[in-house]
């Protein structure tokens, strides 16, 4: 997707802070960051929402959550905890429509997830 802001970090073209990445998934810091640690994961394939994913993808999904633990490791939050969230369209509150998943961690970030 050529106007996509994430495809374009993930091809390079634009510059992101980026702490991890493999063959399927990259993960760089938000922006905007809500928490002391606030890390966006994301496929580096065009998926624009979690509605959007197939059954193609069930390895890709695992893999995030796979890279997520490695990079609550390297951010220094695995041992404490963390939370990983995705906003699904609309209502969810999503924002850039390619798929991404928040950690959020580095606080206590309370028991209920917010709404
Ligand atoms: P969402 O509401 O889940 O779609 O959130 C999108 C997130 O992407 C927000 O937390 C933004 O701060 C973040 N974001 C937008 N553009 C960039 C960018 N160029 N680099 C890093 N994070 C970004
Ligand atoms: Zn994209």
């Amino acid at each position: 997707m050529s106007d996509c802001i994430f495809c374009k970090i993930v091809n390079k073209e634009i510059p992101a802070e980026i702490v991890y990445e493999d063959d399927q998934v990259m993960a760089f810091k938000d922006i905007n960051p809500v928490t002391p640690v606030h890390i966006l994961l994301i496929p580096k394939k065009h998926i624009s929402d979690l509605t959007a994913i197939t059954e193609e993808d069930k390895e890709l999904i695992g893999q995030i959550h796979i890279a997520a633990v490695k990079v609550a490791e390297k951010m220094g939050v695995a041992e404490d905890g963390f939370r990983l969230v995705n906003n699904c369209k609309e209502h969810g509150g999503q924002v850039v429509f390619h798929l991404h998943f928040h950690l959020l961690g580095g606080k206590h970030l309370g028991t209920k997830p917010p709404a």
